[in-house]
Formats: structure tokens, C-alpha cells, sequence
């Protein structure tokens, strides 16, 4: 072997970061750096300029931010004036949002000494010039906004810069910023620290690489397809269509499923049926449609990732996917995009802390099942992905398993899922009644009446966060859509339905009983986003999982 495997991960404590910024760490619950981490931030510590190559998802973002900062606090002690000296260039509103969030986290103990300003928000130069006259430490943007800054004279780079991150530098031209890019390089001084993150390396990429990285070290993560076992559990049940129904909504109305949670289905139709289905039962849910303009989705998830909701329903995995894999017929509408290129764009936007993936229909093949697993167990985290499995998904089960399995010796690639449909019998006949109840009819209407809804919902958007900028939280988009009767009583759960073995489980009291599941019932899962360990092995109850323990 070689000596390498015995080398243990380099540990944030080793990293010569300040104790503000580990307390900050330690504050997010991060107990160890991801790959990314661990290579990126000791060069950049050094002072090399570094090519990233690592998609979301791998802790990109903390990567380049942590040593920026604790830079950014070395060059404050002894520092005269205040003067901005990170640029932080991303190509969407959203990501300039997401990564202000990771800046907000990461400073959270020395957010006295480090202050940031997100420029790309839309609002007028003006609104943005006085927090740019106090000269942050950070400024975030898009190439855009930054240039319309800099020609405003809100912003001057040319003395104080000393780092320049470009996130999703791949992005930054699939959006159309290729101008805006060539003519902020003349506006940067002549030395600076860069760093370049990039999950693809096209031409553009290669060629910004040569006019703004010096002798670079370029950093590649070479990443398994899927999370490790450790990380990422898969399991299987095999039931037909309304028992996946039944066990859909009982794991879901007794909380025995924790954390978010993305639901995959195959159709746009089906989206819709399990909306309205889950409806009834008081339990909100968010459809994520390719129909639906690329800012609502943004929107959605944006909130998803707030803890707005906890469950989305999906029936595309492609749906928000990078223009990377857009078709080249996506690819030459670019020039379309361009007019609201800063926010019309759902790709590079990311569901993050999700902790189960629910394969409701099995994904038609084995890349789609890569695809839906990947959005969980992302980071460090733990995640599952249960799979309903019809008699006629086998097949298609089977060459999962065959394509995913490490090595012939190992016994299964899914994990069997153990749920006694018997002892929820009655949850079987009000799913049964409630399935039922959402015809093909109530499915159509409920598509066309949540497309005028979110088209209205788009106008009202734009012009709310013109007045707004700060405030994301105004549309909700899990809001019921009533084409089916909805029945009062079912969003309850009376007592005498809920199997013995499961009331402990799902703080069921003596006290109070009904009342206590109808409040449960209506909050929200996100009491248990915080997660530890394998959301589905929480569940511990005789009709589930006897086996799971012992894995
Ligand atoms: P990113 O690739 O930067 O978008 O990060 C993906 C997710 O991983 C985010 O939700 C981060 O909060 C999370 N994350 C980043 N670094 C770590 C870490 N060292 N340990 C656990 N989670 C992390």
C-alpha cells in the first residue's frame, strides 16, 4: 500500500484558522473538512492562486471563504484604514445569496471585524452606494452589477484588492457575462490573490484561467458517483401503487420521516395527484415544475433551503440542472436568457440539507437514480434515499443495483425496508378514499390553476423585491391548491389508528391526545431538520425497521 493511506485528513484545529472562525465552524456542526477543504485551504493560506474543479455540493463555497477570511482578519490587525479587499463574483442573484449566507455563518463570531455587502440584489445603484462608501470587506456580486458599480464609481478595486474569488466560472459565460468578465479584469490591480471554481473546464474557463490565475495549482476533485455507504443509505420496499400511497403518507403524517425530504415521481401529473393526495391529510408540499418559470423554481427552492418546507415534490431530476447539460438547442437560446440573466436561471441553484430522497415512481435508469440520490448526503452529511419499488420497477431496480454494487462479494446494494402494512390498516383506508378522491380532472385543473398562480405570483415578486431586497420570504409556493374537497377530519389523526409500537415514537400522551397530533400534524417537519444521523434509521418501531438497527 501506499503511505498515503495512513495519512490522516487534515483537521480544521490544524489549520492555523483563527479560534473565531473554528468556534464558527464548530457553531455549523461541520466536525471535519470536506476533500475540497482540505486541499484548497492550505494553498490558499499560502498565498497561491488555485483552479478549483468541484461541483456544488462539495463545500466549494466554505473552501475559498474560510482562508479568504482568516487572511482578510491577518491584513485587519495591522491594517490603517477600512478598505475592501475580497471581490467575490458569481453568476446568479441566488448564489451571490448563498454564498452571503456561508460569509454570514463563517463570521458569525468576529462579524464586528468582517463585513460584507451583496451588490447584486435589484435594486437602484444609489440604494447600495452608501454601504459601498464604508468600504466592506467583502463585496459580493455578479460580473454585472460589480461592473455598473465600478462605472459609477461606488466601487475601486485598483489599489485595495487583494483576493478575487470567481465562483462557477463556467456559469459566469453560459450566462452571457463574457463582456462584463474581459472588461473587470481591467478594473482589478495588478496583484492579487485569485481563486477560480469551476465544475467544467471549457474554453472560456481555460482562457480566464490564463488572464487571471498566476502560476496556479489547480485542484481536482475526483469524486465517486454516488456518496460512500457511510454516508448515504439506500433503501428498497416493494409495494404497488396505492401501498406506496399508504406508506407515503403515514411515514409522513407521524413524522416517522425526519429532515427534508424531495419526493421523486416520473410525471408532472403524478406531481400533482401526490400534492392533492397529501393535501388532504393537511400536509403541505411544494411541486417543483419544469412548466413553471425558472424564477419560481429558483424562488422554491431558495425557500426550501430557508426551511420554508420541507418536502418538494419533483417530477424532473433535470430540473434544475446546470446549462452545462443543457442540449445545444438550450445552449443557442442563450442570447434569449440574457435579458433577466441574473435571476432567470435556476442552474447552479441547489437544494441543500436535503436528508431524504423518496423515490415514489423508480427512476426510469440508473444515471436518473444517480442523479436523485446526489442531492442528498451532500458535504459531510448523512442522507437516505427509500425507493418504492412496483413489480414492474424490479427490473429496473435490478440494474441499479447491478451498475451501483461495489463488488460482487457484497451482499445487496439496497437495503430492505421493513414496513408492516398491517398495522396501519386504517391509514390504508383513508389513503385509499383520499387517492381516489384526486381525479384526473381535479390533476389537470390543479396543474393550469398553479401555473396562473405562479405566473400572477411572478409579477408580484419582481415588483415586491424591487421595494424589498432583503426580504425572499413573501411567496410561499406549498400553499394548497383545493381542486379536491379537502375533509376536515382527515388532517387528523385520531389515537386509536396509530399502532402501539408507534406512539412513544411520535410523542403521542395520554394527555390531550387529540389535539396534541392535530398540532403535530399542522407544524411543519422542521423540528427535526437538525438531523444527526441517517434520518430513516430514527425510526425504531416493531412494524419498521427490526432489522435497521443492526446496520
Ligand atoms: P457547497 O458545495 O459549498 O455548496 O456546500 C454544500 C453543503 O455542504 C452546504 O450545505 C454546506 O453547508 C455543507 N458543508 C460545507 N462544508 C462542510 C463540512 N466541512 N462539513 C459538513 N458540511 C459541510
Amino acid at each position: 500500500m501506499t503511505e498515503e493511506t495512513d495519512i490522516k485528513p487534515l483537521q480544521f484545529h490544524e489549520m492555523e484558522l483563527d479560534d473565531r472562525i473554528l468556534k464558527a465552524i464548530a457553531k455549523l456542526g461541520w466536525q471535519q473538512p470536506t476533500v475540497i477543504q482540505e486541499k484548497v485551504i492550505p494553498l490558499v493560506l499560502e498565498g497561491k492562486d488555485v483552479l478549483v474543479r468541484a461541483r456544488t455540493g462539495s463545500g466549494k463555497t466554505a473552501a475559498f471563504l474560510l482562508p479568504v477570511i482568516q487572511k482578510i482578519l491577518i491584513l485587519k490587525q495591522s491594517a490603517l484604514q477600512q478598505e475592501t479587499k475580497a471581490l467575490i463574483l458569481a453568476p446568479s442573484r441566488e448564489l451571490c445569496h448563498q454564498i452571503c449566507g456561508v460569509i454570514k455563518d463563517l463570521t458569525i463570531k468576529c462579524s464586528r471585524e468582517i463585513r460584507y455587502v451583496d451588490i447584486s440584489l435589484p435594486v437602484d445603484l444609489s440604494v447600495q452606494k452608501p454601504l459601498l462608501v464604508e468600504k466592506p470587506d467583502i463585496v459580493v456580486g455578479t460580473p454585472g452589477r460589480t461592473l455598473q458599480h465600478i462605472k459609477a464609481e461606488n466601487l475601486n478595486f485598483k489599489k485595495s484588492l487583494d483576493f478575487v474569488v470567481i465562483d462557477e466560472a463556467d456559469l459566469v459565460f453560459s450566462f452571457g457575462y463574457e463582456e462584463e468578465m474581459k472588461e473587470l479584469i481591467h478594473h482589478f490591480p495588478k496583484i492579487y490573490q485569485a481563486i477560480l471554481a469551476s465544475a467544467t473546464l471549457s474554453e472560456d474557463v481555460k482562457n480566464l484561467k490564463m488572464s487571471i490565475l498566476r502560476n496556479p495549482v489547480s485542484v481536482k476533485l475526483e469524486e465517486p458517483e454516488l456518496a460512500p455507504s457511510t454516508q448515504l443509505t439506500h433503501y428498497h420496499l416493494n409495494a404497488e401503487e396505492m401501498d406506496k400511497a399508504t406508506i407515503l403518507y403515514t411515514l409522513l403524517k407521524l413524522h416517522l420521516i425526519r429532515g427534508k425530504t424531495i419526493i421523486f415521481v416520473n410525471t408532472v401529473d403524478k406531481c400533482y395527484k401526490i400534492k392533492l393526495f397529501l393535501e388532504q391529510f393537511g400536509i403541505r408540499t411544494c411541486v417543483l415544475n419544469s412548466e413553471l418559470p425558472a424564477t419560481i423554481r429558483c424562488h422554491s427552492v431558495n425557500q426550501y433551503n430557508q426551511g420554508m418546507y420541507d418536502i418538494i415534490i419533483a417530477s424532473d431530476e433535470y430540473a434544475l440542472e446546470k446549462p452545462s447539460s443543457l442540449s445545444n438547442q438550450d445552449k443557442n437560446k442563450k442570447t434569449k436568457r440574457r435579458k433577466d440573466k441574473e435571476s432567470g436561471v435556476s442552474r447552479g441553484i441547489d437544494f441543500q440539507h436535503v436528508a431524504n430522497i423518496i423515490n415514489f415512481d423508480f427512476p426510469l435508469d440508473v444515471q436518473s437514480y444517480i442523479h436523485r440520490a446526489g442531492r442528498t448526503a451532500r458535504g459531510n452529511s448523512q442522507g437516505s434515499v427509500l425507493s418504492f419499488v412496483s413489480m414492474k420497477e424490479i427490473p429496473l431496480r435490478e440494474k441499479v443495483e447491478k451498475k451501483l454494487k461495489n463488488d460482487e462479494s457484497e451482499s445487496s446494494f439496497f437495503k430492505s425496508y421493513q414496513f408492516k402494512l398491517e398495522e396501519v390498516e386504517s391509514f390504508r383506508y383513508r389513503a385509499k378514499d383520499a387517492w381516489r378522491a384526486v381525479t384526473r380532472i381535479a390533476v389537470r385543473e390543479a396543474r393550469l390553476k398553479e401555473i396562473k398562480q405562479e405566473i400572477f405570483n411572478c409579477q408580484k415578486l419582481k415588483s415586491y423585491f424591487e421595494d424589498n431586497p432583503n426580504d425572499l420570504q413573501v411567496l410561499r409556493h406549498d400553499k394548497c391548491l383545493h381542486t379536491v374537497k379537502i375533509q376536515q377530519h382527515l388532517a387528523d389523526v385520531p389515537e386509536y389508528i396509530v399502532p402501539p409500537t408507534l406512539k412513544s415514537l411520535a410523542n403521542i400522551t395520554k394527555k390531550g391526545k387529540k389535539r396534541e397530533w392535530r398540532k403535530m400534524s399542522e407544524s411543519s417537519n422542521s423540528k427535526f431538520q437538525m438531523k444527526k444521523s441517517n434520518p430513516l434509521l430514527s425510526m425504531q418501531f416493531e412494524g419498521f425497521n427490526k432489522k435497521k438497527k443492526k446496520n
